[in-house]
């Protein structure tokens, strides 16, 4: 069995508070974008073996994806064990969920293979266990994620907008970013049903203008060579540039093809991981 694992960028990212355990409450709207590793699994006799492509990728328990084998091997009782193979093309590290989006291919494909009948909504649900960002992955395309980004409202998509992807030559930590975050120190929050409304009328005008991610704050501060980037592509004709999770891939919509091939010809000297896709 062999799927393709989509990455995310945010078109917003929004902080309403903190839990009790320390999790961020957010509002977020995710986009699935055509970048994508490939995952394939395998039935074995038994246990779970992982192989990638990449070899600084973790293939033992650390991996998302290996948790979801183990997760789905353990609520379902299933009784073989699998092999897991992922080519791995989505920047790591990168605010992207490239981790996350492996271990929701794994669920679903393992759904395929062992439970034909277990639902969507079922696996998103289990999924939280391994990251709060694997039931978006499980739906992918354009959705307002709350909570901690559990509750999910699917929206209208937002289809083929082109972009140009750019990941630094270095990675960050999720988790230190959140730890490093003030929400005192917030002036103005993402316009979080604005935004909404555009998408409904598929208004990337203004979804540039407009997009905003808290993370910004604590990630740019600390590395302006994304402000940098982010500079670059606006001067490169670019309609609007952030922030993509907790950084540090910056991603860029364009109105034509030329004008992001453009771009990406500039910036392929500088940046090993760049990429020009499109929503989808
Ligand atoms: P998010 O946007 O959900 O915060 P991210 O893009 O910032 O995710 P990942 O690429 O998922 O981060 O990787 C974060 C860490 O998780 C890395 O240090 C990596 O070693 C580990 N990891 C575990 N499983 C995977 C996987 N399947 N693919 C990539 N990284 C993984």
């Amino acid at each position: 069995m062999i799927s393709k694992a989509y990455a995310k960028i945010n078109l917003s990212l929004d902080i309403i508070g903190k839990q009790e355990n320390g999790y961020h409450i957010l509002k977020m709207i995710m986009q699935s974008i055509d970048l994508y590793d490939i995952v394939s699994v395998e039935k074995a006799v038994e246990g779970i073996s992982l192989t990638c492509n990449k070899s600084y990728i973790p293939t033992d328990d650390k991996n998302i994806a290996y948790r979801a084998a183990k997760l789905f091997i353990d609520r379902y009782k299933v009784e073989s064990g699998v092999k897991i193979n992922i080519v791995k093309n989505i920047p790591v590290a990168a605010g992207m969920a490239g981790g996350s989006t492996d271990g929701a291919a794994v669920l679903k494909l393992m759904r395929d293979l062992f439970k034909p009948e277990v639902s969507n909504k079922e696996l998103e649900k289990i999924s939280v266990e391994i990251g709060a960002d694997v039931p978006f992955c499980i739906e992918g395309g354009t959705v307002l994620c709350e909570g901690i980004g559990e509750v999910m409202t699917k929206l209208q998509p937002f289809k083929d907008k082109i972009l140009v992807v750019v990941k630094p030559n270095f990675g960050v930590s999720t988790k230190e970013v959140y730890k490093a975050f003030d929400l005192d120190k917030v002036a103005k929050h993402p316009e979080t049903k604005e935004l909404i409304d555009a998408i409904k009328k598929d208004d990337l005008d203004f979804i540039c203008d407009n997009m905003k991610n808290l993370l910004e704050n604590v990630t740019l501060n600390k590395y302006p060579l994304i402000k940098q980037i982010k500079r670059e592509l606006m001067s490169m004709g670019a309609k609007g540039a952030m922030m993509s999770g907790s950084g540090p891939t910056v991603f860029a919509f364009f109105d034509d093809m030329l004008q992001a091939q453009r771009a990406y010809d500039q910036l392929k000297a500088n940046y090993k991981e760049i990429f020009i896709t499109r929503t989808i």
